[in-house]
């Protein structure tokens, strides 16, 4: 079954969220879609939503802790108000903007493993290191997974090279298919791709082999673009 996953970024408010999981709730009842939907609203937003089952909102961003002195992060007590128990870690607006080094993303993928949450972990490299071939990118790829246990259960992966992220740049499907076999090798998990994944070229990527789903920003954010993504990989 496809996998499906929006991040909202800093987009939307709880209204606008509110009404968005309404419109695709509603959407995917209807026609009885069946893939595993992962919506990710600001922490702001998140809150006790009535979803269709194969809706789940999750955490763009979580600090490793309960609660405590963390100015500007959120902890499982906050998470728990709202029964949320998936996070994304490690995307590239963390990593690069944010400056998450890889030491602090595996101490809170260890935390929130330790917890169950489902993960969706992301991975990708930066453009001068793909600009510098594939085995740089496989080795770039390779090093995010220090200290990730890659056999936990509740663990989905995204490659999102940095470069095709919000760009309007999306990897070619050979791109895509050179580091989704290099990790398929080596792991069994499944496995989406994001980085400028839109209406128009969903169909072509979801096709490419090891593409297990895609993990969507800036189309996400309209709730009609998100439906027809959902409608377009519910038909393959
Ligand atoms: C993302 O934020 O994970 C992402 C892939 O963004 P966009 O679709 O805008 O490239």
């Amino acid at each position: 079954m496809t996998i499906i996953a929006a991040n909202f970024k800093t987009n939307h408010t709880r209204k606008s969220t509110k009404e968005y999981l309404e419109t695709v709730s509603t959407f995917i009842e209807d026609n009885k879609f069946e893939n595993e939907i992962y919506i990710f609203p600001t922490a702001t937003s998140l809150d006790e939503y009535k979803t269709v089952p194969n809706i789940n909102v999750g955490a763009q961003n979580a600090y490793p802790t309960q609660k405590g002195s963390f100015t500007g992060e959120i902890g499982t007590e906050q998470l728990d108000e709202f029964d949320v128990k998936t996070i994304l870690i490690g995307h590239s607006e963390r990593r690069h903007v944010l400056g998450e080094t890889q030491k602090s993303i595996a101490s809170k993928y260890e935390y929130y493993s330790n917890l169950g949450y489902k993960i969706i972990y992301c991975i990708g490299e930066p453009l001068e290191v793909k600009e510098a071939g594939l085995d740089q990118t496989l080795t770039y790829v390779w090093e995010q997974f220090e200290g990730i246990d890659v056999n936990y259960d509740n663990l989905i992966l995204a490659y999102e090279p940095v470069w095709a992220i919000g760009t309007g740049v999306t990897a070619t499907t050979s791109d895509i298919s050179n580091v989704h076999n290099a990790i398929k090798e080596k792991i069994d998990k499944p496995l989406l791709y994001g980085g400028s994944v839109k209406v128009n070229n969903i169909k072509e990527i979801l096709n490419v082999p090891n593409v297990d789903g895609a993990l969507i920003g800036t189309a996400s954010w309209n709730a009609v673009d998100f439906c027809e993504i959902i409608k377009i990989s519910n038909n393959l």
